[in-house]
């Protein structure tokens, strides 16, 4: 347990060095606080650290998926694909620590173990795996909502002969299946960016699949220069836009119309030049897609219809076409030729829906009806989302409770920033929040202004410390859930209800409002004084 020093050694602590923690360690040092970032990885990046599988990119116009805080920074940096790979979102994100200094202020290969609130000083005790403790003011998490990977349970796992990946955890080196019999578990995201290119390199590839999954074709490609020019000419509009927006992505052309607005022939064209157009703007083809069944399924066709004319092994593409759960409720995934993938002669899907994989043998796998050999073997099977790696800490708030029970039946927070009963600690995108349903840069960056001028305004006003009520947070909690069931999203097994972790309590954690609504209440809590939350003057315990 971390000894509480009696003063702070530094104002903030920062858990995360991604996309959230870079950030908030530059808005910190603005506001003149000192301020320090433990990362558990040896570089910055995050999950475009961590994430070095094949095929990796982001599935948001990479102008989208960047920091808007910036001027200089946008001006000078160059994307160079539509959809950026890895590679270069890691380049991207090591140039903004470079370019604003941020590293002198972060320690990495340093993994924080324990975070204890101390109510007499109002300070936070950090812990670490390399046995250091150190007392802040606030601590905030910027540990990300898909940073903790979902570990592989399979009996047998530790007789496999050949090596195991994880998407998540991809080597550094990179990995070459030249002549090698793979085999990837999972048809998620990762899965479906990783396959084709894993097909192209390995002498035969096998693919387990227990849920289809709806993929929409990427088109990636260079970025187009009327794009760049459009960009430039009108950016701050398009990030206003963005800010307000549903899932915070303006190249989605989100409409109004709903799906029985038009005839089946409209329908079908409004479909087809969204597909055209690739990435998740079928998503956004009619407004009712996420909250009526019957609209939904119009989609559900469209994309079937799709993998039957794709993947010319008619048993194949039906095993492919998704059944059971609505369009989009699982996260939709954006591919560069999986559907394709299947007509390979080196590839094999294997349905594990009904005949589950049994154990992980020495030579392969076995299933509930047959066995496959293979020399490597992926787990593209995921994380646990959005409270894994808070699960991770020993959090302590007041009167030592633990985060982790307060949990137990589900996250609770108000707005997904703070907790009740854990004063002075912030979290970014958690669960409550529009998170992992939206363009993450730009929730990020909505979260971490939204922390940073509440510290201003504590710190103006000799402030110790800051709490979500418990009546706020009900009422939130509530607010959340009635709006998730207003929507078809509690209707499918999806990580988001955190059904992808055995044992994990079925909630939907994010928030379906949309960044929009959600910034505007955000805005309006912290403009009414922070109403919702309580606030503890300096020289009271808090
Ligand atoms: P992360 O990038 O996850 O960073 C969190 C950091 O905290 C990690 O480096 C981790 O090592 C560190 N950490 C965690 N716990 C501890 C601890 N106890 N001690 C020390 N360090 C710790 N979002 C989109 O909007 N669009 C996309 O296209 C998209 N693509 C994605 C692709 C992949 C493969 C994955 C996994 C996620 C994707 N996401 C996407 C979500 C993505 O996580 C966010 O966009 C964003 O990168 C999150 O940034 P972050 O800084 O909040 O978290
Ligand atoms: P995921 O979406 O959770 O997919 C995991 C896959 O593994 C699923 O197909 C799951 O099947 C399968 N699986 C898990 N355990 C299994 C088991 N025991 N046996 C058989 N199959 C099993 O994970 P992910 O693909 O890593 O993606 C996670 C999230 O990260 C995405 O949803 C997205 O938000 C983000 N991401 C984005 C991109 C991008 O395109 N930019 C790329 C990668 C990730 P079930 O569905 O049946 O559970």
């Amino acid at each position: 347990m971390p000894q509480a020093a009696s003063k702070a050694e530094c104002d903030v602590v920062i858990v995360g060095a991604g996309f959230s923690g870079l950030y908030l360690l530059h808005r910190m040092r603005e506001l003149g606080l000192s301020a320090r970032v433990f990362e558990a990885g040896d570089g910055v990046g995050g999950t475009w650290y961590w994430n070095r599988y094949p095929g990796a990119r982001v599935d948001i116009e990479s102008q989208e998926y960047s920091y808007s805080f910036s001027d200089e920074l946008q001006d000078e940096w160059r994307w160079t694909e539509r959809y950026a790979a890895q590679p270069e979102l890691l380049k991207y994100l090591n140039h903004v620590a470079d370019r604003f200094d941020l590293r002198r202020d972060i320690q990495f290969d340093t993994r924080v173990t324990a975070a204890h609130f101390d109510e007499a000083s109002s300070t936070w005790t950090v812990a670490t795996d390399r046995g250091e403790t150190v007392s802040a003011r606030y601590c905030i998490m910027a540990t990300g909502c898909l940073s903790l990977p979902n570990e592989p349970q399979f009996p047998g796992l530790e007789t496999f002969q050949g090596p195991t990946y994880h998407t998540g955890r991809w080597p550094h080196e990179g990995v070459d299946f030249t002549g090698k019999r793979v085999g990837v578990i999972g048809t998620g995201s990762s899965a479906i960016q990783s396959i084709p290119q894993i097909a192209k390199q390995a002498e035969h590839l096998y693919v387990f699949q227990r849920t289809p999954n709806f993929s929409v074709p990427a088109h990636n490609g260079p970025i187009d220069e009327a794009v760049i020019a459009d960009w430039k000419a009108n950016r701050a509009e398009y990030r206003q836009q963005a800010r307000m927006s549903g899932a915070g992505i303006v190249a989605v052309g989100a409409t109004e119309t709903l799906a029985f607005d038009v005839s089946d022939e409209e329908r079908r064209r409004i479909f087809e030049e969204r597909w055209g157009k690739g990435g998740f703007a079928i998503g956004a083809a009619f407004a009712d897609l996420a909250i009526d069944r019957k609209a939904n399924d119009t989609a559900v066709e469209f994309v079937a219809e799709k993998i039957r004319g794709i993947v010319k092994d008619p048993e194949v593409a039906e095993k492919l076409v998704p059944k059971g759960y609505p369009f989009g409720t699982k996260r939709l995934c954006v591919d560069t030729g999986y559907y394709e993938t299947f007509n390979r002669d080196n590839v094999t899907l294997v349905d594990v829906s009904n005949a589950p994989i049994e154990a992980i043998t020495p030579t392969g796998l076995r299933t509930a009806d047959g066995e496959y050999a293979f020399d490597a073997l992926v787990f593209a099977i995921g994380f646990d989302a959005m409270t894994g790696a808070l699960g991770r800490i020993d959090i302590r708030g007041r009167g030592g409770k633990a985060l982790k029970d307060k949990w137990a039946d589900g996250p609770k927070t108000y707005l997904g920033l703070m907790s009740a009963g854990f004063p002075n600690l912030f979290m970014v995108t958690g669960p409550g929040s529009p998170s992992v349903l939206s363009n993450m840069v730009v929730s990020i960056e909505q979260h971490v202004d939204w922390i940073t001028d509440c510290i201003a305004h504590l710190g103006g006003r000799q402030v110790a410390a800051i709490e979500a009520t418990p009546e706020a947070e009900e009422a939130w909690v509530a607010h959340v859930n009635e709006v998730a069931d207003m929507t078809l999203y509690p209707l499918a097994s999806s990580w988001y209800l955190g059904a992808n972790i055995p044992g994990k309590p079925r909630v939907f954690m994010p928030y379906v409002g949309g960044v929009g609504l959600y910034r505007e209440k955000c805005d309006q809590v912290a403009a009414d004084g922070y109403e919702g939350f309580r606030l503890t003057p300096a020289g009271q315990a808090a």
